[in-house]
């Protein structure tokens, strides 16, 4: 299922804030769009990030993302798009289709119909209701990008088609011409006695309030006009429903944006710079990426470093001091599965969790999926601790991302962890080694069977071998294993326990004979994570609470 994240551009007006929150409830009660978020690129909170982290948490990477802006200029050419580039990079596997902007669009044109309508209601005169005395000025945002410019003026156009107004004039309220006194002043030229002027917004904000400041300073020097200003399209059903279509169009891969006249694609007069020009996303005051940005120099290459730690066999106080130091002061945590979960409440809320056991490609692939999110985290300047379970370099493939990290110039730091291998035998009662059962120990990976192929495994050397071994992944080999151990030497009466989940309220422990293991291991249901140890320490066992 994918989810969608509703994306504003962010205002220093709290109202326009609540309208853009009240818009997102709204579409999120109706529930046909699956699971929404809300976020801004700039100024408001939530950031983008939390809202994105917000839908990846509840497990979708698969997003839709929904430009809430009416005209298609820089914030949804480049600068939604650079941001979602930013979260694709902190979320690895995130994908996500990008809706086109809202406007122009019938819905719209029915609300600022209405706007009006509200605008003219309010007047003392009986002849309110006469559109043919109503001219109106349709200001818009006002862009450098001539496109978006043009499409305020095209929306005027069909707000005047067939709606029986004197005539629609579009303007601007920055950045581009004509200015709203300019249209006001070229109107009373015409002879306008009534002006509606209809800010083609979405939420208040700071640039409604300058129209209406604007209009009232020129209607006070023109007494004899009536000149009125109605209100932003605001959280409306209409606004919804067009959210929906959006929606349902970026799913359906039906996108008519209009590139013919992109200025970032066609070169216009006047905007030869804007051709092919790269974007870059905005920083969010709330976004960790955008606190590194106000100590005025950049500091994204400096700082970035990776800690590859080892998290301990499950409870959150295995970890080492050290490696706990390091989680509380990183800006991006790479989680496995089987490395402590409890650790991850413990983090400030702006850190960013990446599951690596998510990473959805094929199992080869997705190593290198996460040791790219490492490199490119770290490049970006952030403090990444790869949080894995146990000991990094117990079957862990931890170096494999030392090497990574290395090969690719970024600092990186391994932190021993308490392994699985000597931790989960201890919290079930059996030391690896004792003096006089045994001096040796052998740590061995069961995740291939003996016999196969690819096995780096001397079986037979194992099964001459007196001391200890403690079996890894060997939940679904431990059969032939102890079969090969007995064929090979082994007294088929060696003592074997078998731990599941050590260090968790689930943990338990299962002995057998080393001939039995394997049918006892199938009839009880062990399941992973387990380790088997055996070898004649088992038989030093003690039983009570070892967690
Ligand atoms: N680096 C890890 C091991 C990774 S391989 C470490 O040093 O512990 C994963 C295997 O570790 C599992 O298949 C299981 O055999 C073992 N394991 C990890 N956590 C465990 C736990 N809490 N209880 C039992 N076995 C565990």
């Amino acid at each position: 299922m994918t989810g969608l994240v509703i994306v504003g551009h962010g205002t220093r007006s709290a109202a326009g804030v609540d309208q853009f929150a009240a818009l997102v409830e709204r579409v999120r009660r109706r529930g046909d769009v699956g699971d929404v978020e809300g976020g801004f690129i700039e100024l408001s909170r939530p950031p983008l990030t939390d809202a994105v982290g917000a839908l990846v948490a509840r497990g979708h990477l698969a997003l839709v993302a929904l430009p809430l802006v009416l005209t298609a200029a820089g914030h949804g050419k480049g600068d939604i798009p650079a941001a979602m580039a930013r979260e694709q990079e902190r979320h690895p596997g995130l994908t996500y289709r990008y809706g086109r902007p809202l406007g122009p669009h019938p819905l719209l044109h029915d609300a600022l119909e209405q706007r009006i309508d509200a605008a003219l209601a309010g007047a003392a005169q009986a002849d309110t209701a006469d559109r043919a005395g109503t001219w109106v000025a349709l200001i818009g945002r006002g862009s450098t990008d001539p496109d978006a410019n043009a499409e305020v003026a095209k929306v005027a156009r069909l707000l005047w088609e067939g709606r029986g107004y004197a005539g629609v004039e579009p303007g601007f309220v920055s950045l581009a011409q004509p200015a709203v006194p300019a249209v006001l002043e070229r109107l009373r030229r015409l002879g306008a006695r009534r002006i509606v002027v209809a800010p083609y917004f979405l939420f208040a904000g700071v640039l409604p309030d300058r129209i209406v400041a604007q209009s009232t300073e020129f209607a006070a020097a023109h007494p004899d006009l009536d000149v009125r200003v109605a209100e932003v399209i605001g959280d409306c059903d209409a606004l919804a429903d067009l959210v929906r279509e959006r929606h349902a169009e970026a799913l359906g891969g039906d996108i008519r944006m209009n590139c013919d006249t992109c200025a970032y694609r066609v070169l216009m007069p006047g905007f030869a710079d804007k051709v092919g020009r790269p974007q870059r996303p905005h920083d969010h005051p709330d976004d960790p990426v955008g606190h590194h940005h106000h100590h005025g120099h950049d500091h994204h290459h400096d700082h970035g470093s990776v800690a590859v730690v080892g998290g301990g066999p499950g409870p959150d106080d295995l970890i080492t001091v050290r490696g706990k130091a390091l989680l509380d002061a990183a800006d991006v945590v790479v989680v496995d599965r089987l490395a402590p979960q409890g650790l991850l409440a413990g983090l400030r809320p702006d850190v960013l969790v990446v599951d690596a056991a998510k990473v959805p490609r094929g199992p080869s692939m997705a190593q290198e999926a996460i040791n790219e999110a490492l490199v490119s985290h770290a490049r970006a300047g952030r403090r990444v601790v790869r949080l894995k379970g146990g000991d990094p370099y117990v079957f862990g493939r931890g170096h494999e991302e030392v090497q990574a990290c290395a090969a690719a110039g970024v600092p990186v730091t391994v932190v021993p962890g308490v392994s699985s291998a000597i931790a989960a035998p201890a919290l079930a009662g059996v030391p690896v080694t004792h003096r006089g059962v045994a001096h040796d120990v052998t740590v061995v990976s069961g995740h291939l069977p003996p016999g196969h192929p690819d096995s780096l495994v001397d079986w037979a050397a194992l099964a001459r071998a007196r001391g200890t071994v403690v079996l890894l992944m060997a939940v679904d080999t431990i059969a032939k294993i102890a079969s090969v151990l007995i064929e090979h030497g082994r007294a088929p009466e060696t003592p074997v326990l078998a731990v599941q989940d050590a260090g968790q309220p689930s943990q338990r422990s299962l002995p057998a004979r080393l001939d039995e293991i394997g049918a006892l291991a199938a009839r009880e249901g062990v399941g992973p994570p387990a380790v088997f140890v055996l070898g004649p320490v088992v038989a030093l066992t003690t039983t009570g609470p070892h967690t």
